[in-house]
C-alpha cells in the first residue's frame, strides 16, 4: 500500500488516519529489525514498558535518539539500562545540560529544576559518561554491520534535534523546517528526536516531491525506495503528541518499513515518584495527558 500522496514541491499533509496503517503483524522472527527510541526522559517504567514490548516483537537491536534525563524521576536507572544496551547513542539536550553546570536561562521553569535535580542525583561518572555521547551517530548499513559501518557506505545516521543544527538544538517541529533539513540530508535515513512527536518526513531528491506525517500515526509505514525519510520515533517518556502512551518504533530493513508503537505503561507510579522526589508536579500531571 502507498501511503504517500505527492505533489511537486510541496508539502502534503497526509491524513492522520489509522486505517491507513498495514495491520500490525510485523516479522517476529527477523533478526535484523531495529528499534529506535529516544526521550525517555528518565521515566523509568516508561522505558520498561518499551524494552518488554521490543522484545516480544523479537527485537534485538537498538538505536537511542538521546534524552535519556530531565523531567522524571529515575535518571540512574534509565541511564544504566541503555548503558547495558550497549547501542548507539546521541547526546540530548537534557543529558548535556544535566551532566555540566551550563546556563539554564533557555528552560522554562519546570524543565529547568529538572535539569537542577537531576545534576543532584546523577554521579559523577554517570555525568561523564553523558558529556560523552555524541551529537551525531553514522549507523552505517543498518541491514548489515551498522555497528561498524565504514563512512562511504553509510546511508543512516542519527541526531538529537537537526542535522543542521545539532549544537543549537533546533526543532524540526514544522513541515518547512524538515525541508530545508531534508534537501541537505545526505543519509537516506535520518533518525531524530527532541520533538516527542512521532514524525516521518520524506523527500524524493530526483522529483522534488516532499511528504509528511506528523504525528504519524500508529502502524506500520512503507518507505518509499530512492526517497530520503527524516523519523522520529516519538518520546518514551514524555509524549507530546496528545497521546499519553510511551512512543517508539520499530525499522525492518528488508520491508522498508517503519512500524510506530504506541504503549500503555503505568503513569500512576511514574507520577507518584515524581511528586516524591520533589520534582516539578507540571512534569507528573502532562504524563496523563500527553502534553
Ligand atoms: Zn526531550
Amino acid at each position: 500500500m502507498k501511503l504517500f500522496k505527492k505533489r511537486k514541491s510541496k508539502y502534503i499533509e497526509l491524513s492522520s488516519n489509522p486505517q491507513n496503517s498495514e495491520p500490525r503483524t510485523g516479522n517476529l522472527d527477523h533478526p535484523d529489525r531495529i528499534a529506535i527510541f529516544g526521550d525517555l526522559h528518565a521515566n523509568l517504567e516508561a522505558l520498561d514498558a518499551v524494552l518488554a514490548d521490543a522484545k516480544v516483537q523479537g527485537v534485538s537491536r537498538f538505536i537511542c535518539t538521546g534524552d535519556v534525563v530531565g523531567y522524571g524521576a529515575n535518571p540512574s536507572e534509565c541511564l544504566n539500562i541503555i548503558r547495558k544496551l550497549d547501542c548507539p547513542v546521541v547526546l540530548g539536550n537534557h543529558d548535556s545540560y544535566a551532566a555540566t553546570d551550563d546556563s539554564l536561562k533557555e528552560f522554562n521553569l519546570n524543565a529547568m529544576n529538572a535539569i537542577l535535580w537531576t545534576r543532584e542525583h546523577l554521579s559523577a561518572e554517570e555525568k561523564e559518561w553523558l558529556r560523552g555521547l555524541p551529537m551525531t551517530v553514522a549507523t552505517g548499513n543498518l541491514g548489515n554491520s551498522f555497528r561498524h559501518p565504514p563512512p562511504a557506505t553509510c546511508h543512516s545516521t542519527l541526531v538529537h534535534s537537526s542535522l543542521l543544527k545539532s549544537e543549537s538544538w533546533c526543532y524540526i517541529m514544522k513541515p518547512e523546517k524538515a525541508e530545508v533539513a531534508l534537501r541537505a540530508q545526505e543519509p537516506e535515513l535520518v533518525f531524530f528526536g527532541h520533538t516527542h512527536v512521532p514524525s516521518i518526513y520524506s523527500y524524493n531528491p530526483k522529483t522534488d516531491e516532499f511528504a509528511e506525517k506528523f504525528p504519524a500515526q500508529e502502524g506500520i509505514h512503507q518507505l518509499e525506495p530512492g526517497w530520503k525519510h527524516l523519523i522520529n520515533p516519538g518520546s518514551v517518556g514524555q509524549p507530546r503528541d496528545r497521546d499519553p502512551r510511551a512512543s517508539y518504533a520499530i525499522y525492518d530493513p528488508d520491508a522498508g518499513t517503519i512500524e510506530i508503537r504506541r504503549i500503555e505503561y503505568d503513569i500512576v507510579s511514574t507520577q507518584a515518584k515524581i511528586e516524591a522526589a520533589g520534582l516539578p508536579l507540571r512534569n507528573a500531571e502532562r504524563l496523563a495527558k500527553g502534553r
